[in-house]
């Protein structure tokens, strides 16, 4: 436990502050009378006693914070009986669910130490991790078919910095971590929320102009990819800010430079290699290189964690499928940046990226009100798993397809076209 080590006091309390109205303001849009569940690993504290001022401050009926923590995390690994591997916190998920269902929202902080599964079985891990997955798919299904307003930040725990800056003092590197945690997350301009509408409005006119064309694929050429990705019947694409079935306007991703949209499972054909490296529970897998037949991934390779990946991959039927593709040019301000966060959430918005597994309903037109089966059927693919990798870079070209075979530019060398 760290809470009154260097390493905290090197976070400006005034921009964590911002970061934490930013939260309940734009990424929640908290309304009164809302109740919240908050998930965050111990080492947030602070900031998760910010946000949950902000939240009473807007009227938040009651928030309850589950709190996670590596040390206890490890003592499972290290000590447990085999059986563990296969239990998860059901009663827990069902709770969550109930909540979700009785309209409470629901805000993740993120910064737990992407490498602390690192040196752990991995037929464990991803045992425990299936559990998990099947445990909170109730609660999961309402979050991913945007029933209720949600919202993910971050915040900067010393051992994730540790991780990105590793010659760095943990003072130094904690500073610079949160540094660049204020400056994705747009919290370090005098007017964060004019800032949060401005960039909102931008990012609209990108995924209007992609649904007005209509494309029924995408082609993405590069170094090591030449990957054609079908888009499902009915698609739609979003960015930014979007409304929940609870009438609720979000923004569920702090940081996020994307506009997005669902696959069709069905139709993807080719080849494509990741310009990134993926973190996943504690293992960093490079090099990703896999092939696609009929939508389906018939062979995947990586240089790095390869292992990992087949398990991944062998999750289930949909985990070979995609679920999503995400358009971000090169020059967004996280991959300016030119770090790696070992963390999902700032590197997809590094780079375009598709995602393995369960697709978006919202990525449909009137997806709120299409059944499971309506989506299957429009090529939305379903999964426990939903695993975003980055294969972006400014050597890559997209264009899109329309239905008649035409083609129009959509990027060229990374920058929208
Ligand atoms: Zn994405
Ligand atoms: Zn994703």
């Amino acid at each position: 436990m760290t809470f009154h080590s260097p390493a905290h006091q090197a976070v400006d309390p005034v921009k964590l502050d911002k970061l934490a109205e930013v939260a309940v303001k734009v990424g929640l849009r908290l309304e009164r009378g809302q109740e919240l569940v908050i998930t965050s690993p111990i080492a947030a504290l602070p900031l998760v006693r910010l946000i949950t001022r902000h939240a009473y401050i807007a009227g938040a009926a009651l928030v309850s914070t589950f709190y996670s923590d590596e040390e206890t995390t490890l003592a499972r690994y290290r000590y447990a009986p085999d059986e563990s591997f296969d239990r998860a916190t059901d009663w827990l998920y069902d709770g969550m669910a109930k909540a979700y269902g009785k309209n409470a929202a629901r805000l993740a902080i993120s910064g737990d130490n992407p490498m602390m599964l690192a040196a752990q079985d991995p037929a464990k891990v991803a045992r425990a991790n299936k559990a998990n997955s099947i445990a909170y798919k109730p609660a999961l299904e309402k979050i991913s078919n945007f029933d209720i307003n949600w919202n993910i930040v971050s915040y900067p725990n010393p051992a994730w910095a540790k991780q990105m800056f590793p010659d760095d003092p943990e003072h130094v590197a904690v500073e610079k971590l949160a540094n660049a945690i204020f400056t994705a997350s747009r919290v370090d301009v005098e007017d964060p929320i004019a800032a949060w509408a401005e960039h909102n409005a931008n990012l609209a006119r990108r995924s209007s102009w992609l649904n007005a064309e209509r494309f029924s694929a995408l082609h993405f050429t590069g170094p090591g990819t030449d990957l054609t990705v079908g888009l499902a019947d009915g698609h739609e694409w979003h960015g930014g800010a979007s409304t929940a079935k609870n009438g609720i306007t979000c923004n569920p991703n702090i940081p996020t430079e994307e506009v997005f949209t669902t696959p069709h499972a069905l139709r993807v054909e080719g080849h494509v290699s990741s310009t990134k490296p993926l973190s996943h529970q504690g293992t960093l897998i490079d090099n990703i290189q896999v092939r696609f037949e009929g939508g389906r991934i018939v062979e995947a390779k990586a240089t790095n964690g390869e292992e990992v990946l087949k398990k991944v991959l062998d999750t289930d039927e949909g985990a070979r499928r995609l679920g999503e593709v995400a358009l971000v040019p090169h020059s967004s301000p996280i991959s300016a940046s030119g770090v790696l966060f070992y963390n999902t959430l700032f590197d997809e918005n590094a780079s375009c990226h598709i995602a393995l597994g369960q697709c978006y309903s919202k990525c449909f037109l009137d997806g709120a009100s299409l059944s499971q089966e309506q989506i299957k059927a429009q090529g939305g693919n379903s999964s426990l798993i939903h695993i975003d990798w980055m294969i972006g870079s400014g050597e890559v070209d997209i264009d899109g397809v329309r239905p008649d075979g035409a083609r129009v530019p959509v990027m060229r060398k990374g920058e929208w076209a």
